[in-house]
């Protein structure tokens, strides 16, 4: 089928078939369909779904398109993995994996770059000096074999059509389509041969899926992608309506994240730690219930094992896990509370779009970004401020862009009365 009949198809509501769907992603991959009628296939998809047959077979071409890693098997052990819908301040992947690999548990993990207003874990990784993002696939085993935990970009012979994709996705405005990120998502937990996984779906004000409904749909469809490859799947639904943490930008966010290793951090991020560490254990091969896994995880993070886990897997990719050495910004403006009150909202995509134009995240695909900048923000939902008082801080290159962003800042926080406690981990899908 020519590519304009499979558009034409697709933006008149019509299913496409499986063989038709696999030669166009093995066609984009080979740069024999140009970006703009894979856009506009896209744009017909955001608009009219994909059936679960055409979202198996588009899953199914993606993980064709590349090499296929049986990580479990070379490893001779289940090796669990977690992956998050994308959030704003979600730097828990940073911290979750060096607490299951001091646990003892195998983390071998593809992530991905930054996605729409969402931060990326790679794009994170990439502000500690020296860290090496691309392993090949063979020093992804190795190094997960010696030090039980690796985390890298799709190298070039993984999942390529998701990395091509995801790329034209964000800058085309063809996210937020539950098919295309259940394929986007399980590709790479297919392709990347973990035995388990844990789905982090973000759910509110700063995630793709605003309401739980929603995520909830989408979580049942990363479950059936799963299960039909063999992978048991488990799908927390978290609250994004605030950032999680204070810190959202890239550096600013790996120092956090190393905080949270050492048994310190922000609470929200600790639970979210502490809750899908524990469902991985409870997934793992250590034959530990969900009891006995809390109690490791709280553990090891505890007792400085997470801390120095982190430290081995940092310099194992060439990293320096020291934070003095990550880089800061030279602006730093303080934003203060325009009344007193209780913060009612700290509304994330907010935050996220202050932070991305601050220069954090990407306008077009490719694009350089500013590891250093961001936003830190000091009150969360809940918390009393007093008038005047430092309710968040903008990390700046200059002045003009920290000016820009305290304008978002202030529109992101509402302050009022004392908010009712909202839970942040709103369900758990097994
Ligand atoms: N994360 C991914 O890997 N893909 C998406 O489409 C969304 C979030």
């Amino acid at each position: 089928m020519h590519t304009v009949e499979l558009i034409e198809r697709k933006r008149n509501g019509e299913e496409i078939q499986a063989d038709a769907l696999r030669e166009f992603v093995a066609g984009y991959v080979r740069d024999e369909i140009p970006d703009y009628q894979a856009a506009a296939l896209l744009m017909a998809v955001f608009f009219q779904g994909l059936t679960s047959a055409e979202t198996y077979a588009m899953t199914d071409a993606m993980v064709a398109s590349g090499e296929r890693v049986d990580l479990a098997a070379r490893l001779g052990r289940r090796v669990v993995d977690k992956h998050s819908t994308g959030g704003v301040g979600d730097k828990i992947t940073i911290a979750v994996a060096p607490v299951v690999a001091a646990c003892g548990v195998p983390f071998g993990k593809m992530s991905g770059r930054g996605l729409g207003h969402t931060g990326g874990t790679l794009d994170k990784l990439e502000s500690i000096p020296g860290f090496r993002v691309e392993l090949t696939t063979d020093e992804l085993v190795a190094q997960t074999r010696e030090i039980g935990i690796a985390v890298a970009g799709q190298t070039a012979n993984l999942v390529p059509a998701d990395k091509k994709l995801y790329a034209l996705r964000d800058v085309t405005a063809t996210i937020d389509e539950n098919s295309l990120i259940a394929a986007s998502i399980m590709s790479k937990k297919i392709a990347g041969g973990a035995s388990a996984v844990v789905l982090d779906v973000k759910v509110g004000e700063g995630a793709f899926k605003r309401t739980a409904e929603d995520a909830r749909e989408l979580a049942r469809e990363m479950r059936a992608l799963g299960e039909e490859a063999g992978m048991d799947v488990v799908c927390l639904l978290t609250d994004m309506d605030q950032p999680h943490g204070h810190a959202v930008g890239n550096a600013l966010e790996v120092r956090e994240a190393r905080e949270l290793v050492s048994g310190n951090g922000p609470s929200d991020c600790r639970e979210l730690v502490v809750d899908e560490a524990t469902q991985l254990l409870a997934l793992s091969d250590l034959g530990v219930d969900e009891a006995e896994g809390r109690r490791r995880v709280e553990s090891v993070l505890d007792d400085g094992s997470a801390l120095a886990t982190y430290d081995r897997w940092v310099r194992a990719q060439g990293g320096d896990p020291d934070p003095a050495r990550l880089p800061v910004a030279p602006v730093i403006r303080p934003v203060a509370a325009p009344a007193s009150g209780y913060v009612r909202e700290v509304w994330a995509k907010e935050v996220a779009l202050a932070a991305k134009e601050l220069g954090a995240g990407r306008e077009v695909a490719g694009q350089p970004i500013d590891h250093a900048v961001g936003v830190v923000c000091n009150a969360k939902r809940g918390d009393p401020v007093e008038r005047g008082e430092a309710i968040a801080e903008i990390h700046a290159r200059e002045e003009a862009g920290a000016e820009a962003a305290e304008a978002r800042l202030l529109a992101a926080y509402e302050i009022g009365d004392e908010p009712e406690p909202r839970p942040l981990v709103l369900d758990v899908i097994r």
